[in-house]
């Protein structure tokens, strides 16, 4: 179970494992903002899980504007939906919109959410060949998406949606 780390400006700065959010619960650097399913038991007490933390003082980033290219990435970018306009099916795959074959690079703007079956039909073809376009221009992210791809998030809980800015 992953936690949502707030600095003290409420802007997210990390996700954390559970244990280490207890961790900081405990030593009291971080108030509790947002609780999520379930109690924890210590020897002597329990505790609400919690979803969100905000912590007590300002700490200072970089703010981390590059996300490495990967299939969950892309993913989450697009939401797990296929980004052919024809398509309204659940992304499983990558697809290169300029196909590799054809000189298409492997990076953010050329690499869009896929369903198989649409990956298997579009193969080195280009959208012209097939008359198909995407549902929007792809973009490499930022914000949000780095946030929760760096941490493998690829639901995000409900508790959390207050506190992230919304997708670039
Ligand atoms: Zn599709």
């Amino acid at each position: 179970m992953a936690v949502l780390l707030l600095n003290a400006s409420f802007e997210p700065l990390h996700v954390i494992p559970l244990r280490r959010a207890m961790g900081l619960v405990v030593a009291g650097k971080v108030d509790v903002i947002a609780n999520g399913d379930g109690e924890i038991h210590s020897a002597t007490r329990s505790f609400p899980v919690p979803a969100v933390l905000r912590l007590r003082y300002m700490v200072r980033v970089p703010f981390r504007q590059h996300v490495a290219l990967s299939r969950r990435a892309v993913l989450i970018r697009d939401q797990k939906r296929c980004q052919f306009t024809h398509c309204d099916r659940t992304a499983s795959t990558i697809d290169h919109v300029v196909p590799r074959s054809r000189g298409g690079e492997h990076v953010w703007t050329n690499v869009v959410a896929a369903c198989a079956p649409c990956n298997a039909r579009k193969g080195s073809r280009s959208l012209a060949d097939l008359g198909w376009s995407l549902k929007k221009r792809p973009i490499a992210p930022r914000g949000t998406v780095v946030l929760l791809s760096s941490a493998g998030v690829q639901t995000v809980p409900d508790a959390w949606i207050d506190w992230l800015p919304a997708p670039a």
